[in-house]
């Protein structure tokens, strides 16, 4: 499996309690680039938001007509 791997601050996981550096992954979706934040040790979902390099409301797009 592959990580990306940067510069994290080190956070407490709220599930199992232990402090890690948090796994990175940024995947896409048909909003945009979502960033994924994971705990190493349980592999549950810290945080997940969007990755946002552009306004958002420039890419919103009409299924009209
Ligand atoms: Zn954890």
């Amino acid at each position: 499996m592959e990580v990306i791997r940067r510069v994290e601050k080190e956070v407490q996981c709220p599930w199992c309690a232990n402090t890690v550096v948090p796994q990175v992954r940024v995947f896409r979706n048909d909003h945009g680039d979502i960033k994924e934040r994971r705990c190493p040790e349980c592999n549950k979902i810290l945080a997940a938001y969007l990755d946002e390099k552009r306004p958002v409301l420039k890419k919103v797009r009409t299924f009209e007509g």
